[in-house]
């Protein structure tokens, strides 16, 4: 499986999860999160405001001149959003394209709650990330599932049954 920047922000949020999705083990479409994302991006896109952008294997938030963006309902796992975002620069950065990084938590759509951070790209980062992705391609090639982590995100997450029902 191709390792995308979903697989990457699951890696840091739960390995669980992360094989779970990379292995088409897909539950959220039962997730009323999920759900709400979708339905903000269909609303966005019918009104000629969605500004995703496609590229290769990414799908990007928004582009900017100076910036790449991602848009998070919460900060509620800033680690693994950043990673996921790092992920998006590096591989801009593979194909000659160097930006920054915007991630911009959108708390309830609240835009009075709305926060972000500047996330940039450095060589650290391309270590660990080159790190994780050999991590990923063995968590996801076990053949059994890692253990629940029970964990107060669990709570939020479209794996709950599976996990604890
Ligand atoms: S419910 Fe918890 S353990 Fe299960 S996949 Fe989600 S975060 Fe991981």
């Amino acid at each position: 499986m191709k390792i995308t920047g979903t697989v990457i922000n699951y890696y840091f949020h739960c390995k669980r999860q992360c094989y779970l999705f990379a292995n088409k083990i897909n539950l959220e479409d039962n997730s009323e999160d999920v759900r709400i994302g979708r339905v903000l991006h269909e609303i966005k896109s019918k009104d000629g405001k969605n500004t995703e952008i496609k590229y290769e294997d990414m799908v990007v938030d928004k582009v900017t001149s100076k910036y790449v963006e991602e848009y998070k309902k919460s900060d509620s796992d800033t680690e693994a959003a950043k990673m996921q975002l790092l992920f998006y620069l590096k591989n801009l950065r593979d194909k000659g394209i160097y930006k920054k990084g915007r991630l911009i938590y959108n708390e309830k759509n609240n835009k009075e709650s709305k926060k972000s951070e500047i996330v940039e790209l450095n060589d650290k980062d391309i270590e660990k990330l080159n790190n994780c992705i050999k991590e990923i391609e063995i968590l996801i090639n076990r053949n059994t599932v890692p253990d629940v982590e029970k964990e107060n995100k669990c709570k939020k997450c479209a794996y709950y049954e599976y996990c604890y029902i």
